[in-house]
């Protein structure tokens, strides 16, 4: 069966945390051997580690621009004190969710946009110090990001949901960085990130689910149908073949040649995976 590797889903979150035994049950079922989970605050810390303790993951400590009001100059202690503390646990694989987010309008505000702007200084730096790759969030502020990764280098990382255009997905691999594609490009609509998917280089993409967001086009339930009362399903790591089978497709190879080149360009990025996926 094809090894696939999530790079980047929330297990955590409580949609999926009730019944998270169950959904990585399934996701393994369906052939995910490693499933990368992120924190987005300094609440989840401990709930990150612990999920991946539970199914044989991987966790990442991080500071998410969508919670920035709560990233205070405590957090940013919490989390190198967490890094600090981690320094010995193989799980721990990565520094994020960070960076930058332009898509809601009160995160644009400039006074909150300078703090968005500082605490993601302090995690490239960070990132540094700890040597570790980050998993960036580029949501409408990919060229911002990318002047922040140029003020502060870090030992790379990934570009998560990607959604940019071809010469900004070249910034990012110049700078040693993996593109994350999940979900959306599995609309049809998406004609611009589908021909990124289909035609940049081999080694540049990996593959996520961001569960449980960005539902896969089979399992998106438009506006109408949520009016008229239909639940979304959360997005689930179990999906992400399906994904991954998309972007083969896209390419012109085999599923499961898709699912080797991705695993290994997830490993690329996220050296520390390496030995999790040797003892999965
Ligand atoms: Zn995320």
């Amino acid at each position: 069966m094809p090894c696939w590797i999530d790079t980047h889903c929330h297990l955590d979150a409580p949609e999926l945390a009730a019944h998270r035994p169950a959904v990585r049950a399934a996701a393994a079922a369906a052939g995910v051997r490693l499933c990368v989970i992120p924190a987005v605050a300094q609440g989840n810390f401990e709930a990150v580690r612990a999920a991946a303790c539970e199914g044989n993951d991987a966790y990442a400590l991080g500071l998410h621009p969508l919670y920035v009001a709560q990233h205070g100059a405590a957090a940013l202690e919490a989390l190198e004190a967490a890094l600090a503390a981690a320094r010995g646990d193989a799980r721990l694989v990565a520094i994020g969710e960070i960076g930058l987010d332009a898509f809601v309008p009160a995160l644009r505000a400039p006074e909150v946009w300078q703090r968005q702007l500082e605490v993601l200084r302090a995690q490239l730096r960070l990132a540094r110090r700890f040597a570790l790759p980050v998993l960036l969030h580029t949501r409408r502020a990919v060229d911002a990001v990318l002047h922040e990764l140029r003020r502060t280098p870090v030992p790379g990382g990934i570009a998560h949901a990607f959604s940019g255009s071809a010469p900004q997905a070249q910034a990012f691999l110049n700078m040693g960085f993996k593109l994350g594609f999940g979900g959306a490009c599995t609309f049809p609509r998406a004609t611009r990130l589908r021909q990124l998917a289909a035609s940049l280089p081999a080694e540049s993409i990996v593959m996520e689910t961001d569960a449980p967001d960005i539902p896969p086009h089979w399992r998106y339930v438009d506006a109408a149908a949520r009016a008229a009362g239909k639940v979304p399903p959360p997005n689930t790591p179990a999906e992400l073949p399906r994904i991954g089978a998309e972007v083969a497709a896209l390419r012109g190879v085999s599923a499961g040649e898709w699912a080797r080149q991705s695993s290994a360009n997830a490993l690329a990025a996220l050296p520390r995976l390496t030995p999790l996926l040797d003892a999965a």
